[in-house]
């Protein structure tokens, strides 16, 4: 016989803000049994804001990516805690390895060309964003202009490919599908909001509703989230319930389960974690998706280390040093897209090392990182920069509970025809039971990647079981 919504059980895999939605809108719709099993010790996932120079840090999440048809946004908007970041990019010095400092005006311009060069529009539909953008971005460069020096242009489309692959998350612009990039819904309004000196841990408090004057609190999920409990098997047994087996032997059953792990753990462990196996779509969406690896480092100073006039620099590199720099142990710098300022931390500068090159960073020393990032140093500037006071990192692929950052749809996907909506699907028991729901930024249509995407999911899945309940009682 069907449960109730307050009878009901629901347990939740992953405390990442996907888990903590999908749990806050269930208890606010009347069920009451409602439990979030984390592997971690702590909540959040790939939001992660910790105490670091005059303030916090994100290791994870840092803004919320505009304004309109954003979920984050349109839950805090007339409370004054988003500020606007406003043009974070331009005034950050283009240098090349020869450490000459490009023209602002001719850095802009061909920024400019780079932007317009960006697919864009219905069409076209098929192929890769980084075929797209180097055909359209040298055609106009020939047509818009055509004295510009080639090398200058060349190593200014490269920065500018790296970076937007970073925004993406993917290796390179060759792997991501112009289907992913049209597809994609951007929300209008300025894409860097940040939470001024609180951190995206602001957000994860708001929607648990957790008081101002006990912050370390988890006011609604107080008592619903259990801390190092990792799931390794997920059974749909009959009838009408799910199993749950955890790594320290702690076994639990459900009526329902919300599985929110990334793309990444499902890549490595949907053979092990499933009992029975998936539907080949959601296996075949698992395989052909991806999870990118972007990374931080943020480092301290006693005052800001750049001088007056400076807000960071991207780095352009010289055909010839990029081909001496991989030939070193240094090589992974050149996943640096360059070091810059960040707001609300005035004696701190951070940089973002995305890819295979994010990736070797994980494996190496703090003090053998210090040390490739100051070779860059000294290689891009005239001036010294000090040691840093401290030094901080993420290293989110190598994390079993993350394996990576955040998902993009690439041309497999394509390829292999599927995409979020394939995450997406819910697996039923033998019995028909909705057994099995999937939440998670990877699973979101059109705002994968991001806070607000996983939000969202984690509304849609919790929306799921609200319905099928609304409708189990009307037939009832
Ligand atoms: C460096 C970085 C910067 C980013 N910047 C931004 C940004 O500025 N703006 C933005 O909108 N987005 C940003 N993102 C993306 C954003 O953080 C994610 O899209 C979002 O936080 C994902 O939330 P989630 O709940 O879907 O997944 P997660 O946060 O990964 O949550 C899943 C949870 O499941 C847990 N888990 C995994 N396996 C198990 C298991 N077997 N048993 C139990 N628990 C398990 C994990 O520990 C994790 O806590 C960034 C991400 C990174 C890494």
């Amino acid at each position: 016989m069907e449960k109730c919504r307050a009878s009901s059980r629901i347990i939740i895999i992953g405390a990442g803000v996907s888990g903590i939605a999908a749990a806050t809108r269930l208890l606010q719709n009347n069920f009451q049994n409602v439990q979030i099993l984390e592997a971690e010790d702590r909540i959040g996932g790939r939001i992660n804001t910790v105490y670091f120079g005059d303030n916090v840090i994100d290791l994870g999440a840092q803004w919320c990516h505009g304004k309109q048809q954003n979920c984050v946004y349109d839950m805090v908007k007339d409370m004054g805690i988003l500020h606007e970041t406003g043009d974070y990019y331009s005034p950050i010095k283009r240098v090349r390895s020869n450490k000459e400092v490009v023209p602002h005006e001719l850095a802009c311009r061909i920024h400019d060309i780079a932007v317009k060069s960006m697919p864009s529009g219905p069409h076209p539909v098929v192929g890769s964003f980084g075929t797209h953008l180097t055909q359209t971005f040298w055609r106009k460069i020939e047509s818009e202009l055509p004295q510009v020096n080639r090398d200058v242009a060349s190593e200014a489309l490269n920065t500018f490919a790296k970076h937007e692959s970073s925004i993406i998350g993917a290796d390179n612009l060759f792997e991501v599908s112009v289907r992913e990039h049209i597809e994609y819904h951007e929300c209008d309004g300025d894409k860097l909001l940040h939470w001024g000196t609180k951190g995206y841990r602001r957000f994860l408090r708001l929607l648990m509703k957790v008081s101002a004057d006990t912050p370390e609190e988890l006011g609604l999920l107080e008592g619903r989230i259990q801390l190092d409990m990792k799931v390794i098997k997920i059974e749909l047994a009959c009838p009408r319930k799910v199993i749950l087996r955890c790594q320290d032997g702690d076994y639990f059953e459900a009526d329902h389960v919300i599985c929110t792990v990334s793309l990444g753990v499902l890549q490595e462990q949907h053979e092990k974690l499933f009992v029975p196996p998936l539907p080949a779509a959601k296996v075949n969406a698992i395989r052909s998706l991806t999870l990118g690896t972007v990374n931080k480092l943020y480092l301290e100073y006693e005052k800001q280390p750049l001088p007056d006039g400076w807000v960071g620099f991207f780095c352009f590199w010289l055909e010839e040093d990029l081909i001496e720099l991989r030939k070193t142990e240094y090589f992974w710098v050149e996943g640096i897209t360059g070091v810059h300022m960040i707001t609300c931390q005035p004696r701190m500068l951070m940089a973002w090392v995305n890819g295979p090159h994010g990736r070797h960073m994980e494996t190496l020393s703090d003090e053998k990182v210090l040390e490739g990032l100051y070779w860059l140093f000294r290689k891009f500037l005239t001036f010294e920069i000090p040691p840093p006071k401290r030094f901080v990192r993420s290293s989110w692929f190598s994390n079993p509970n993350f394996r990576g950052s955040w998902s993009y749809r690439g041309v497999m996907a394509d390829e292999r025809n599927t995409g979020p909506w394939d995450l997406e699907s819910p697996v039923l028991g033998e019995d028909g039971h909705l057994g099995l729901l999937f939440a998670g930024e990877a699973s979101s249509r059109n705002h994968f990647s991001t806070v607000h995407g996983a939000v969202e999911a984690g509304y849609r899945e919790a929306d799921r079981l609200i319905d099928h309940y609304t409708s189990c009682s009307v037939s009832a």
